[in-house]
């Protein structure tokens, strides 16, 4: 019976972290507080406490060959530092294509319990 992983968090690390487990006959779950991907890359006009924000006019300062998964390279017709919206379109074309939706389970938040007490993990 194959190993159960369990991920925290559907941004570009948790994303990358499903495909790895699955690639080894892993079964991860991922947990993500949100009822997306993407994390940091997820645009909201309002702050949310706990989550790194983006400014409306961001876009990546570290070029689309330097920032892509190495085994999904940004579309070619993307610009070379690439706005917040298409880099999300980017991580949900990645996860797609590996089908790693099914391993997420949305508006799950996890937090941990040390010595009885319970901590909000950020
Ligand atoms: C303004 C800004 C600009 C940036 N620009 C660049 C750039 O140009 N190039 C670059 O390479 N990097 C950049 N970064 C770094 C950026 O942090 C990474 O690119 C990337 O988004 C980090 O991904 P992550 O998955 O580690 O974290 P995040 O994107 O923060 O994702 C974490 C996910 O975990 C979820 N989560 C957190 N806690 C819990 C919990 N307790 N239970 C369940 N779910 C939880 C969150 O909801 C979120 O979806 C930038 C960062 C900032 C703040």
């Amino acid at each position: 019976m194959a190993k159960r992983v369990a991920i925290i968090g559907a941004g570009v690390s948790g994303l990358a972290s499903i495909k790895c487990c699955l690639e080894e006959g892993l079964e991860p779950t991922c947990f993500e507080r949100s009822d997306d991907i993407g994390g940091l890359w997820q645009f909201t006009e309002h702050v949310e406490e706990g989550r790194a924000s983006l400014y409306k006019s961001v876009v990546t300062n570290s070029s689309k060959e330097m920032s892509c998964y190495s085994d999904f390279p940004f579309p070619e017709d993307y610009p070379n530092f690439v706005p917040h919206d298409q880099f999300l379109e980017y991580l949900k074309m990645y996860a797609n294509k590996f089908n790693l939706l099914k391993c997420i389970q949305f508006k799950t938040p996890i937090s941990c319990m040390i010595q009885g007490k319970s901590f909000k993990l950020l």
